[in-house]
C-alpha cells in the first residue's frame, strides 16, 4: 500500500500566539516580524508542521507563494488600520485592547459577501436550517458544525470571518437529521456538498454521522456526495497515516457501494502542493476507493497569478488522475485589495494556461465569480459592433433559467468583480437584475422549489442585508 512508504507525522498547529516558536521567521527583519503579528491579530492565522516543513521555501520569503498563502502579510490591511494594530503590538498592549481594535477593523472587511447569510438559508417545515445553503437547484451546501476549521488557513479565505470568533455569524448545524429531512422533501437536489472550514478536519467517526444517513432510503435522487477540502494539500496524512485514515477510505468506499458518487473537491492553489510524495500518495489512496478528485482554487495575486502555475497545476492534476474543475475569481471580502486580479487579467491568465494543456485538462472552467446572482464565468473579451466588451455567462444561477445565456459588459481593465461591471451596448441593466430584485423581495429562491412555505419568513440573524 502506498501509505507504507510515507512516514507518519504528528499534527501540530501553530496559531498567532506561536509565531515566536517558528524559528524560520527570524529570517525576517524585526519590523516585518512585528508586522505579521499585527496582521495576525486581525485576520485568522493557522499553519501546521507539514506546511512549514514541506511546502514553504524559507529562503524565498516573504515572496514565496506558499508563504503568502499561509502567513498574514503587512499589505493585507489598510495602511491606517495596520499602523494602529502595529503600534499596539509593538508597545505590548493587552489582549483586550488588541482584540477591540481587531473587531472594528474586521467589521469593515465585508465579512459575509454574496448574501450568504440570509439569501441562501432554506427552511424545513417553516424553520430555518442554519447549517445549510441552497442557492443552486441541484446542490445543497452543508456546513457540519465540527468542520468549521482547517488544517491550515489560507490568507485569502472568503470564509475568514468564521475563524475570528464572530460567533453569531457562524454557520453550524449539529444535526444531520434536518439535512435528511430537507432532502427528502427536495427531489430536485442531486448533490450534497460538505464544506466548512474543512469537513476533513473532523474525525472519520464524526464525518460518518453526517454521510451515512445520506445513503439510506428515501434519498435515491441524491446521486453524489462531495467533500470540499484542502487536506489533500495541507495535510495529506489525513488519507495516509492518521489513526482514522483507513476508516475514512472505508467511508468513501461505502458511498460508492451505496450507488453514489463520492467527489473530493480538492483545493489546490499552487503546483507545489501536488509535488510532494505525501500529496501524491494521498491521491493514489483516495483513488483506490472509487472516489474522484476534482480540483478548484481561486486566482490570487502573490500566490498563483501567472499562466504557467495554472498550466502546471492542471497538467499535474491529470497526470495524478485528478480532474481540473474550477478557477475562481477572488471574492469581494477580507483583504481582497491585496489578492485581487482584474477580470481582464484573469481571463488572459486562464486562456494562456488553457492553450497549453490537452483536452483532458480542459474540463476546467473559469475564471468564475461566485456572486449574488450565481456563478458567472468570464468567457473572454470581444469587440462587437465597435464596442469592446466582456463576454459573460452563468454556469450556475439562482434561477436555473439564467444558466448558459451569454451577456455582455463594457470592457474595463480595472474591474475585479461583477458589481464593477456595466452592461454593454447602452443597456440599462443586465437581464438578471430585475428578476434578482424580485427574488430578494420575495425572499424565495427559485432553487428552493414549490414546496417551501410562501409566507414571508422571519429574519434569521436579526438583520437582512440583501446583496
Ligand atoms: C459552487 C457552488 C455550488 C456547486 O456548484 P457546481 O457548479 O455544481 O459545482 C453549490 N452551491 C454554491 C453556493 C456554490 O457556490
Amino acid at each position: 500500500m502506498a501509505a507504507a512508504r510515507i512516514k507518519p507525522r504528528t499534527f501540530r498547529a501553530y496559531g498567532r500566539k506561536d509565531l515566536d516558536s517558528i524559528p524560520e521567521l527570524r529570517r525576517l527583519s524585526a519590523e516585518e516580524f512585528t508586522g505579521i503579528k499585527a496582521v495576525a491579530a486581525v485576520l485568522p492565522f493557522r499553519v501546521n508542521n507539514y506546511v512549514l516543513d514541506e511546502l514553504i521555501r524559507w529562503d524565498k520569503i516573504p515572496e514565496d507563494p506558499l508563504f503568502q498563502l499561509t502567513f498574514p502579510q503587512v499589505g493585507m490591511l489598510d495602511p491606517a488600520d495596520f499602523r494602529q494594530v502595529y503600534a499596539l503590538v509593538k508597545r505590548g498592549a493587552s489582549e483586550k485592547t488588541l482584540q477591540a481594535a481587531a473587531r472594528t477593523i474586521q467589521a469593515k472587511l465585508n465579512p459575509h459577501p454574496a448574501g450568504q447569510m440570509e439569501l441562501n438559508v432554506p427552511r424545513v417545515n417553516g424553520s430555518a436550517v442554519p447549517g445549510m445553503q441552497h442557492k443552486y437547484r441541484e446542490t445543497v451546501l452543508f456546513f457540519p458544525s465540527q468542520g468549521q476549521t482547517c488544517h491550515s488557513y489560507c490568507t485569502y479565505c472568503f470564509r475568514w470571518a468564521q475563524f475570528v470568533g464572530i460567533d453569531a455569524l457562524k454557520f453550524a448545524n449539529r444535526e444531520a437529521e434536518s439535512l435528511v429531512a430537507y432532502l427528502r422533501q427536495h427531489h430536485e437536489v442531486h448533490s450534497v456538498l460538505f464544506t466548512g472550514g474543512d469537513p476533513l478536519i473532523m474525525k472519520t467517526r464524526v464525518l460518518r454521522r453526517y454521510v451515512e444517513p445520506l445513503l439510506g432510503p428515501g434519498l435515491e435522487h441524491l446521486t453524489s456526495i462531495r467533500i470540499g477540502t484542502k487536506a489533500t494539500a495541507y495535510w495529506p496524512y489525513r488519507f495516509l497515516t492518521d489513526a482514522d485514515a483507513d476508516d475514512l477510505l472505508r467511508l468513501f468506499e461505502q458511498v460508492r457501494r451505496a450507488g453514489k458518487h463520492l467527489a473530493l473537491m480538492a483545493h489546490y492553489s499552487h503546483p507545489r502542493e501536488l509535488d510532494t510524495p505525501e500529496a501524491q500518495a494521498a491521491l493514489r489512496r483516495i483513488q483506490t476507493t472509487g472516489a474522484v478528485v476534482r480540483c478548484q482554487a481561486p486566482l490570487i495575486r502573490h500566490v498563483n497569478d501567472n499562466a504557467h502555475n495554472w498550466a502546471d497545476m492542471w497538467r499535474m492534476q491529470v497526470r495524478l488522475g485528478a480532474i481540473p474543475y474550477y478557477m475562481f475569481v477572488e471574492r469581494d471580502t477580507g483583504p481582497k485589495h491585496y489578492f485581487e486580479v482584474p477580470l481582464a487579467q484573469a481571463v488572459e491568465i486562464f486562456r494562456t494556461a488553457y492553450r497549453r494543456i490537452s483536452g483532458l485538462s480542459r474540463t476546467v472552467r473559469g475564471p468564475s465569480m461566485s456572486a449574488t446572482p450565481g456563478k458567472v464565468v468570464v468567457e473572454g473579451t470581444a469587440t462587437i459592433a465597435g464596442e469592446e466588451v466582456f463576454v459573460l455567462k452563468f454556469i450556475q444561477a439562482r434561477d436555473p433559467a439564467w444558466v448558459g445565456r451569454p451577456f455582455f459588459a463594457k470592457f474595463d481593465p480595472t474591474s475585479t468583480w461583477l458589481d464593477d461591471l456595466v452592461p454593454a451596448f447602452g443597456e440599462r441593466a443586465f437581464f438578471f437584475s430585475k428578476p434578482l430584485r424580485t427574488i430578494k423581495r420575495n425572499r424565495h429562491a427559485p432553487a428552493w422549489g414549490e414546496r417551501v412555505v410562501k409566507r414571508r419568513p422571519a429574519v434569521v440573524f436579526g438583520h437582512v442585508e440583501w446583496e
